[in-house]
């Protein structure tokens, strides 16, 4: 489904993070998902090129020169209500490098959007022993919607990596849910995540994982970790890169498709 998204305000959920709320004339594609992870593929045209209609994307490649290409990013879908056609996005605003961060530090009521979707798998299991929540600020959104679906009885352990002191966001947690928050503080994040994984005391019983945020960290360290030194099925475990440093969303596109080739290769 194609929609399209109209800004209707905006506010600041921490310094780094803002939320912007939408309108649409058509959210129906949500109805049928449950998933806390649901994303949306924002579609960002550039200025001054006229399109065909109806718009798909796939379908530019190849008659567009290149230049003239949308730019898509991945972004969760916070709170979709389909009766009153709302949602809200919770952009992490990272300098002026990159397209969907600078558009979203400076959206104004009435900026309009296209948007496709939703995907998304992950819900908390309700049956789970206990739910292990872990991301940076890109996947934050999805974990304080994860944090939201769990039962009022659940044992949650979230760990979140943020910039500084003051950029920890407001999450609902039921009793037996903590919250660590793990800081940047202008040094190199490398392997905070997996560090605080780590030392982290684990609940009696099995967890169902929900790891997502700087791929490196992600698939590199803290995977290995999981499925290595924890032995963890991998039905229990939703885990991705959501970014990559150093590379735009096209070019991280090729970097996860260069390691799955590796991964496919070193299994044969
Ligand atoms: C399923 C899914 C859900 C996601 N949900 C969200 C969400 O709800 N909110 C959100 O903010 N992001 C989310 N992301 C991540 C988002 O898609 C990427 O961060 C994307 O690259 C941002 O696009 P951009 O145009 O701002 O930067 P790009 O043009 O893609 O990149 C430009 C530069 O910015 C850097 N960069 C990109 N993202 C970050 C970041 N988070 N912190 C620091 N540097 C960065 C890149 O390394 C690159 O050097 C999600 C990703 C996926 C796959």
């Amino acid at each position: 489904m194609t929609t399209r998204l109209t800004v209707t305000g905006a506010d600041w959920t921490t310094p780094h993070i803002r939320r912007i709320h939408f309108r649409s004339d058509d959210l129906s594609a949500f109805a049928g998902s449950d998933a806390t992870d649901r994303y949306v593929k924002l579609v960002f045209l550039q200025p001054g090129v006229t399109y065909p209609e109806p718009l798909d994307v796939r379908a530019l490649r190849g008659i567009l020169p290149p230049e003239h290409l949308p730019d898509v990013r991945t972004y969760t879908a916070l709170f979709p209500d389909v009766a009153a056609g709302t949602l809200a996005i919770d952009f992490v605003v990272h300098g002026d490098e990159g397209v969907a961060g600078p558009w979203a530090a400076h959206a104004q009521p009435g900026d309009t959007l296209l948007a496709n979707g939703p995907g998304g798998a992950y819900r908390p299991d309700p049956d789970a022993d206990w739910h292990l929540l872990v991301g940076d600020e890109s996947a934050l959104p999805a974990i304080i919607a994860a944090a939201a679906a769990l039962d009022a009885d659940a044992v949650a352990r979230v760990i979140v990596l943020v910039e500084e002191p003051g950029d920890e966001a407001a999450m609902a947690l039921p009793d037996g849910g903590r919250v660590q928050w793990v800081y940047r503080a202008g040094g190199p994040a490398d392997g905070l995540l997996l560090d605080a994984v780590r030392s982290l005391e684990w609940p009696v019983g099995t967890p169902h994982v929900f790891v997502h945020g700087e791929a490196q960290e992600v698939m590199h360290r803290i995977r290995p970790y999981l499925f290595g030194e924890r032995g963890l099925r991998r039905d229990r475990v939703s885990i991705s890169g959501y970014w990559r440093y150093g590379r735009t969303e096209e070019s991280f596109r090729e970097w996860k498709h260069e390691l799955a080739e590796a991964e496919r290769a070193a299994a044969s």
